[in-house]
């Protein structure tokens, strides 16, 4: 599976001095199981530089799914700028929970009616079809989807993949170490990133930020960390990076994660996920 992020920022586009390295995108990832799949995970800005990348490349796929986490702006504010979707010919099979699955077309459809922007989401209709997606597993070719839901202020999504026991699992707008009384616990996010090779965390605050941050549904990089040993990940990859956050916050974020590890005698190479970059998996 080759892994790309298109978008690695949280909350809000933060470009400028200082952010070149990380990006200032908001959440956009691909993942293309084989040449002829793909699957987006988020419309944040990211999926504009996305859409542009496959026109450019001739990159369009034969199938083509999208997937959102949830809705909050961050994760859709770039799908009125995703070129391919305008095409007459392509097709995005846009995947919901059951639930979901009705309101899905008209909550992404909302942010382009008037006054908000110029074209409708019937500009895109041919091309876009809404599917379900089960609780129990989907299978898309021969790559796996499992979803749970995090614990975020609204419903969130985080999805397992796994490919020829591959697995990636990407797990965003999610806190970790909620303290409310209906949180959904650690070990429950563990079991579901179980032995991960690649695992996607929401890693926006350091622990000393998370203090004035709770509820806020997201996670320290210590946070992120504890769930990659408690779930036998390989890669950790760190997520959402907060808008405050240069390039410099970011890797000193990593540094701290890695002599945790390191100290814990931990065997889980940490890194943080930095806009445009391809890993195959
Ligand atoms: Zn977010
Ligand atoms: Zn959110």
């Amino acid at each position: 599976m080759k892994l790309t992020f298109w978008g690695t920022r949280g909350s809000i586009p933060s470009p400028g001095k200082g952010r070149e390295y990380y990006g200032g995108n908001t959440t956009c990832v691909e993942i293309r199981p084989d040449s002829g799949t793909q699957i987006i995970i988020d419309a944040g800005t990211g999926i504009r530089e996305l859409g542009n990348d496959m026109l450019k490349n001739k990159s369009v796929a034969q199938d083509s799914y999208l997937l959102f986490t949830h809705f909050h702006w961050d994760h859709i504010q770039g799908l009125p700028f995703f070129v391919p979707a305008y095409i007459s010919g392509n097709n995005f099979k846009v995947m919901g929970v059951e639930k979901d699955r009705e309101k899905l077309k008209e909550i992404i459809s909302n942010q382009m009616k008037v006054p908000y922007f110029p074209v409708t989401l019937d500009t895109m209709q041919n091309q876009l079809s809404f599917l379900e997606l089960f609780p129990d597993g989907t299978e898309i070719g021969d790559t796996r989807i499992n979803y749970i839901k995090t614990n975020h202020p609204q419903d969130t999504l985080a999805f397992r993949f796994e490919k020829n026991g591959r697995i990636i699992t990407f797990m965003t707008d999610c806190e970790l170490n909620s303290g409310a009384k209906d949180a959904r616990p650690l070990e429950f996010f563990a079991e579901f990133c179980k032995d991960s090779d690649f695992l996607i965390v929401d890693a926006q605050f350091t622990q000393d930020e998370l203090p004035n941050r709770f509820g806020w549904g997201h996670s320290s990089n210590m946070d992120a960390l504890r769930l990659a040993e408690l779930s036998c990940s390989k890669n950790l990859i760190l997520f959402h990076h907060d808008p405050a956050h240069n390039d410099e916050f970011i890797d000193r974020m990593v540094r701290d994660v890695i002599s945790a590890a390191n100290e814990k005698k931990l065997d889980i190479n940490c890194f943080a996920a930095r806009d445009y970059e391809s890993i195959s998996t």
